[in-house]
């Protein structure tokens, strides 16, 4: 069965690109019934922290990428890497080396002056009928892994198609220092092992690691892993996307008023696609979702896509959803729907208008607040005339039928009475009850505000 893993290092929150990666292994354990497990690689530890695991956990959630194993934390599993380690220097497919610090940097230096790539020259690589030194007095050693010297490492990437590494062009890595901790790479590959993965799918930034992995893999006697190295996400200018393209946390996109099925959608056509659908439900994801057709060009962000499903997941919401989240937003604001008019009606005006559901509470709280149209507004909009008009508006809504027909129909016989067309009234009136030029339909403005706060609201002009 499929068991995918989503592995991050919890040194800053889930950014889009984390989100993505996370999204597509949930995605193809959902489509082939299998699991997917949260594993949280934390071992460096001077720079992971507690609110970033937090921030990671919160971001999943909120995505609703749910996970059938974990989080498992890699700190809680050293015991377990050491064991695995001993293992291997039993079986000779590693090997301590007591090379000083001083004297590897001295070598890398030297290789480096010759043009040559820095590589440990494996002077403590046992081999048959080599003699080695005995271990210098008061030097502790690091164990490094014995790679093969001869062959290619080859794999047939998910999404990058087949990739091969000749082993004569890696030297034999490090998997434990010399305070005996054991090193990213191998707990990545004891992990994989341990939790069943059987797809590895990651960011490409992790392609270089991948045939170190697969020998070690190999030598550990495990099932060597699929892999789908995932390209990256550019910003909407086409460079690497970073802090300064503004939302950068997953949970930055809930603060500015995007919906999670908004962003679900957006990211699974980041670099997937399904023929020529842009819009589908998670269900329809879990029922397409495939590692084909990911596209192995890097994917650009564009927030006007983004927008546009967002508008399009707002619209299809339920009123009463909307009201629920607008009114958490509102209550941010130190502003309380239920002094005013309903809020459910104000997001029914306003639903179709928006992209984002702070646009929403923007136009909602305009209802609630004690408003005071801007004066150049008020001197250009309420003329005489305008005010004429208006007051007539006003005795006609004092005792009309509260029905939107019938506050239209008032509407239209104050235009001619005063021989004025609709928006010489319209557009003062939008002035006075909501301090703007264009609203929705002026006569279910008037509705939704209620007969008192648009009386009241008109008696200010
Ligand atoms: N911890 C790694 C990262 O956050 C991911 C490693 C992996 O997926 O193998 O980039």
């Amino acid at each position: 069965t499929v068991r995918t893993r989503f592995a991050p290092s919890p040194t800053g929150y889930l950014h889009i690109g984390g989100a993505r990666t996370a999204l597509f292994s949930w995605a193809y354990a959902r489509r082939h019934g299998g699991q997917f497990i949260l594993r949280i690689e934390d071992t460096d530890v001077a720079r992971s922290t507690p609110e970033a695991v937090q921030a990671i956990l919160d971001g999943m959630s909120w995505l609703d990428l749910n996970w059938d194993e974990g989080p498992f934390y890699q700190m809680q599993r050293m015991d377990r890497y050491k064991a695995v380690i001993q293992e291997m220097l039993a079986a000779g497919s590693a090997y301590h080396c007591y090379m000083p610090p001083e004297e590897l940097d001295a070598l890398r230096e030297a290789q480096r002056a010759r043009g040559e790539k820095p590589r440990y020259d494996g002077r403590w690589r046992p081999e048959p009928g080599k003699q080695l030194p005995e271990p210098p007095a008061g030097i502790a050693p690091v164990i490094r892994f014995r790679n093969p010297t001869d062959g290619v490492v080859a794999w047939d990437d998910l999404v990058k198609g087949r990739i091969e590494i000749a082993n004569a062009e890696m030297d034999d890595l490090i998997i434990a220092r010399a305070d005996g901790t054991p090193t990213y790479n191998f707990c990545v590959c004891v992990d994989d092992w341990d939790m069943g993965i059987t797809q590895v799918i990651r960011g490409d930034d992790h392609v270089n690691n991948t045939p170190r992995q697969i020998n070690i893999l190999k030598a550990l006697g495990a099932v060597v892993p699929q892999y789908a190295h995932l390209s990256m996400i550019l910003g909407d200018d086409g460079q690497k996307l970073s802090k300064r393209h503004g939302a950068v946390s997953v949970t930055q996109y809930d603060d500015d008023g995007y919906l999670p099925e908004a962003v679900i959608n957006y990211l699974a056509r980041l670099g997937w696609s399904h023929g020529d659908d842009e819009i589908f439900s998670r269900a329809q994801l879990v029922e397409w979702f495939d590692l084909d057709h990911i596209t192995p060009s890097a994917a650009q962000f564009n927030t006007e896509k983004l927008n546009w499903l967002n508008a399009h997941y707002i619209k299809q919401s339920d009123n009463a959803a909307l009201a629920a989240d607008v009114s958490r937003r509102l209550a941010k604001r130190g502003v309380d729907p239920e002094t005013g008019p309903s809020l459910e009606a104000i997001i029914g005006l306003y639903k179709d208008r928006v992209a984002t559901l702070n646009e929403l509470a923007d136009a909602a709280e305009a209802f609630y607040i004690d408003l005071h149209p801007a004066p150049e507004l008020v001197a250009q909009h309420l003329t005489d005339a305008a005010r004429a008009a208006l007051a007539t508006l006003r005795g006609k809504l004092e005792v009309v039928a509260w029905e939107k027909a019938a506050i239209s129909a008032a509407i239209k016989e104050t235009c001619a009475e005063h021989g004025m067309k609709m928006p010489q009234v319209a557009i003062p009136l939008r002035v006075l009850l909501l301090g703007q030029t264009q609203t929705p339909a002026i006569d279910g403005v008037v509705e939704v505000m209620g007969r008192g706060p648009a009386g009241e609201r008109m008696g200010r002009g």
